[in-house]
C-alpha cells in the first residue's frame, strides 16, 4: 500500500504504540484513584500534558485534553460564546473552514448567534485578511480562523486576523488540527486565545485532541460529569491515547517538515514532467503547508480516478466530501475559486515522513498509466 492520504489520518508511529501499550494493559488504573496504580495513571497524563505544554510553549494548565480535535473545537467554539457580553452576538469564520468549525458556529444560531464569512481573497500568494477586518465590527464575539486548510493546505493570516480581532474585543479560535508538526505553531505566539489540535493527525492515536485556552480565559466545560482535567472536561481520561499524543508530539517536533516538502515538490515536478497539461496543480504559488497537493485532472472524474488508484493500492481524496452516499463538491475548491467541473477533478494527496521517495515515483507511474490522455 501506498499511503498519501495523511492529511486524513496518519500511521501510528511503533514508538507511540509501544509507550501507550502499559496504559492498555497492566497499568489500566482509573486516575482518579488514590491507589498507585490510580496514581501512576494520573501522573502519566500529567507528564503528558507538560510535554506538550512544553512543544507548544503554554503552560500546562492551558490545556485540556479532549476526545478528539472536533471536541476541542467545539469546547472552545460553545465555551467561548456562552460567555459573550450582551451585544456581540457574531461569529465570524473563515469561508475555509472545517465542519467540526463551520458546523458548530451554524449550531451557535440556534441560541442567537449570527454567522458572517469572511470570504476568501488571494493577494500576492498569501491568503489576505482584508476580509476578515471588513467582517469583523464590535458586535463579533469570536473570530475562527484555521491555521492550515486540510483540502489544499492554504496557510492562513493568523497574526493578522488576530489582531483585527482583538481590536475589536473579539476572540480567536484557531483550528490547528492540520498546522502541527507541519509549521511551527505557538499558539501564544500566534496571537491564539483557543487553539485545537489532534493527536491522528501527527502520527498518533485517533480520539484524542487538545484544546488550549490561554491563561485569563474562563469557558464553561462543553461535557459535563467528573471533576476530570480541572472541572474542563467530565469523564474517565483515555490515558494510553493522551500517552500516545504527547509520545507523537515529541517525536514530530523532532523532524524537519521538509521531508514531507520534499516528497511533495518531488511528486508535482514529476507530475509536470510526465503528465504535462493532463494535471494542473491547484494553488501552486499559494503559500501552503509542505505535505499538501491538490491536483486537478482536467476531464475526468475524481472518484473514479480515486478508485483506480486504490486498485493500485495508493491512498488519496477528493476534495469533495461525501454525505449519506450523495456526492458534493469541495465548498472549500469552490470558495478558492475553482470552477466546479477543477472540482469535480481534484484529487488531494497529503504527504508525510512515513512515505519514501519511491512511493512518490510508483504514484507517478501508475498516474502516467490511469489518467486518460
Ligand atoms: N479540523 C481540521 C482542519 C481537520 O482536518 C480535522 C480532521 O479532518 C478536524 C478539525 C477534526 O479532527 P478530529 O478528526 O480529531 O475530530
Amino acid at each position: 500500500m501506498i499511503y498519501l492520504d495523511n492529511n486524513a489520518t496518519t500511521p501510528i508511529l511503533p514508538q507511540v504504540t509501544q509507550a501507550m501499550l502499559p496504559y492498555l494493559t497492566e497499568e489500566f488504573g482509573n486516575p482518579s484513584g488514590i491507589y498507585t496504580i490510580g496514581h501512576r495513571a494520573k501522573t502519566a497524563i500529567e507528564k503528558a500534558r507538560g510535554s506538550l505544554a512544553r512543544i507548544l510553549n503554554v503552560l500546562p494548565t492551558e490545556l485540556t485534553f479532549t476526545g478528539s480535535g472536533t471536541e476541542a473545537i467545539n469546547q472552545g467554539i460553545l465555551g467561548a460564546l456562552w460567555t459573550a457580553q450582551a451585544g456581540r452576538d457574531t461569529v465570524v469564520i473563515s469561508a475555509i473552514e472545517h465542519a467540526a468549525v463551520a458546523k458548530t458556529a451554524e449550531f451557535a444560531e440556534r441560541f442567537g448567534f449570527r454567522v458572517r464569512v469572511a470570504p476568501l481573497r488571494l493577494a500576492d500568494g498569501k491568503i489576505d485578511a482584508e476580509p476578515f477586518a471588513e467582517a469583523i465590527d464590535d458586535t463579533t464575539a469570536l473570530v475562527c480562523a484555521m491555521h492550515a486548510n486540510n483540502e489544499v493546505g492554504a496557510v492562513l493570516p493568523i497574526p493578522e486576523i488576530g489582531e483585527i480581532a482583538h481590536g475589536h474585543g473579539a476572540l480567536l479560535f484557531c483550528d490547528c488540527v492540520q498546522s502541527f508538526g507541519k509549521l511551527a505553531l505557538e499558539p501564544r505566539g500566534l496571537g491564539c486565545d483557543m487553539a485545537g489540535i489532534s493527536a491522528h493527525k501527527f502520527h498518533g492515536p485517533k480520539g484524542v485532541g487538545c484544546l488550549f485556552v490561554r491563561q485569563g480565559l474562563k469557558i464553561p466545560a462543553l461535557i459535563h460529569g467528573g471533576p476530570q482535567e480541572n472541572e474542563r472536561r467530565g469523564g474517565t481520561e483515555n490515558v494510553a491515547g493522551i500517552v500516545g499524543m504527547a509520545k507523537a508530539a515529541e517525536e514530530v517536533s523532532r523532524w524537519d517538515p521538509n521531508v514531507a516538502t520534499g516528497l511533495r515538490d518531488v511528486f508535482e515536478e514529476g507530475l509536470k514532467t510526465r503528465l504535462g497539461k493532463k494535471c494542473r496543480i491547484n494553488f501552486e504559488d499559494l503559500e501552503r503547508v509542505g505535505n499538501t497537493s491538490s491536483v486537478q485532472f482536467p476531464g475526468m472524474d475524481a472518484n473514479v480516478l480515486l478508485i483506480k488508484l486504490d486498485r493500485f493500492g495508493i491512498c488519496a481524496s477528493t476534495g469533495a466530501a461525501c454525505h449519506s452516499g450523495s456526492l458534493s463538491t469541495s465548498s472549500v475548491l469552490l470558495h478558492m475559486g475553482l470552477p466546479e467541473s477543477g472540482a469535480k477533478s481534484t484529487i488531494r494527496f497529503s504527504f508525510a515522513k512515513t512515505n519514501t521517495p519511491g512511493e512518490v515515483d510508483q504514484t507517478l507511474d501508475v498516474l502516467s498509466r490511469i489518467v486518460s490522455p
